[in-house]
Parts: C-alpha cells; structure tokens; sequence
C-alpha cells in the first residue's frame, strides 16, 4: 500500500489568487491506487476512505510525512565510510536534520554560495507510525513504523568537514528531500538503493549492506529520544557520493518505493 499527502492541482498555488489559496491551505493524506489517489482521513491508524478519488494527473505529490524531526544514520555503509576516509563506526552514529529542511517531490534544492560543495546522499528512510521510546529488547518495531520512503541527505561537505558538528552543512532550507510516497509493506531486506544524476547512476546500494539494520537503528534511537508519527530516519547512504551543480536533476530511486526527483537551483542571495 502507498500512502502520500497530496494537493488535488485545482487548489495548488500555479492556479489559485493568493486569498484563494489560504482557503485551500491543508495537505491531504491518500493511498495509491492504479492511477488513482483515494482520499483517507488520516496518514496514521488503519485507512478511513472519504470517498473523494482523484486521478494522479490531476493532483500534486507533497512532502508524504511531516517529521518533528529527521534522524539521520552516518556511515552505515562500509564503502562510503571508507570513500570519505572514515572508519566504520562500532555503534550507530546518529545526527538531526531540522524539519525546515525538508521538500516534496521536484521542489528544488537550493545551493547556498557559501558553499563550495553540496553533495547528494541517496538513502532508504523509514516513517515512523506510532509513538516509540524505548522499546524492550527483542521487541518487534514493525508496529511502529509506517513504512518507508526515499530521501536525500543533502549536504555541504566543506561546511561539514569544517565545522566538525555536522549541524550547519546538513541543514540549509530544502537539503532534505523526501517521497515521493510512503510504502506501508514491509520491503527491508530487498530494498536496493540507487542515485540518479542527471540521468547517470552515481550511488548504488542494497540495504542488506547496512552494518546496522534498520530494527537495530530504532531500537538506538529510541533509547535516546521519543520517536513521534510522521518521524523519519534515514538509514545511511551507499558509496558513490557526489557533488551537486545548479541545473542539475538528482534522482533517489528505492526498488518497491519509486524515485524522488529534484531540480538543483543556486540559491537568491
Ligand atoms: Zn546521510
């Protein structure tokens, strides 16, 4: 089952007044179906059919998940610890990317001047469903989560490196694209992960690779800190890691998700 939140076009701002659309301003929750989008009540909990159905060419993919926040894994891949120089790490190493950071599906990401490089970091996500903290050992989380999702950890490597604390290079506006929807069945251990730019493949990656599992990434985080619905956790990215340029297209494909798709653009200073 997919679920995405969605404008229906007719209310998205190319055809709406500004005072038109405060009147239309709420994201609506759906499921995928063939070509169609059919309305539910909520993105959490068993799914409550309104009735209204729209066809995918008439609605706009938002951001499927609205995050309290993003918990990203580091080096989860032995190759891309080593492709950066890094040592694989004994335990997770987890870091935060703020909710303002967060796009949909073909926003653009934007590249601040103060940057000399902005990597993409094509990664398999997980949302998070029901409220999880703590959970006992050998517990099983797939009741907590609500599926999963694509999402590029967009980065500022040069601030990143410079700054030691990862906070600055992996948090500018529109460095966290995810979606383009959530997939509810349960697809971890097939799961592959590629990296499109412009057409070319830059990352590949399969997710039985991870040195931590995604089980063993929830089960650490959630010893830290409350994990809420609609939280995502970026499982880490495969090697091939690379810089990005305005006028770039950079896809994040998961086999049984979809692809997340994002023009790259400078940003207004
Ligand atoms: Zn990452």
């Amino acid at each position: 089952m997919k679920l995405c939140r969605f404008q229906p076009l007719e209310f998205s701002s190319a055809n709406l007044s500004r005072s038109e659309k405060k009147s239309h301003p709420e994201a609506r929750a759906g499921v995928i179906e063939g070509g169609e989008v059919r309305e539910i009540k909520s993105l959490f909990g068993v799914p409550e059919f309104t009735g209204s159905d729209w066809p995918l060419a008439e609605i706009r993919l938002l951001v499927p998940a609205m995050p309290s926040k993003i918990v990203c894994v580091g080096r989860n891949y032995a190759e891309h610890a080593a492709e950066l120089g890094n040592e694989v790490p004994k335990e997770p190493l987890i870091f935060l990317k703020p909710p303002s950071s967060v796009i949909g599906p073909d926003e653009p990401i934007l590249i601040p001047s103060i940057s000399q490089r902005v990597d993409y970091e094509g990664e398999f996500a997980i949302v998070i469903g029901e409220t999880c903290y703590r959970p006992a050992a050998g517990e099983d989380l797939r009741r907590y989560i609500l599926g999963y999702t694509c999402l590029n950890d967009v980065t500022a490597r040069d601030l990143q490196i410079r700054d030691v604390q990862f906070t600055r290079g992996k948090s500018f506006d529109t460095f966290c694209p995810i979606g383009p929807f959530i997939e509810a069945e349960w697809i971890v251990a097939s799961a592959t992960v590629e990296t499109h730019v412009n057409g070319q493949r830059k990352q590949f990656g399969h997710t039985s690779q991870m040195l931590f599992s995604t089980d063993a990434i929830i089960h650490w985080i959630a010893q830290v800190m409350t994990l809420l619905p609609g939280d995502v956790i970026a499982t880490g990215t495969p090697p091939g890691v690379g810089a990005l340029a305005a006028g770039d297209t950079v896809e994040v494909s998961v086999s049984g998700i979809g692809t997340l798709r994002n023009p790259v653009a400078a940003r207004e200073e």
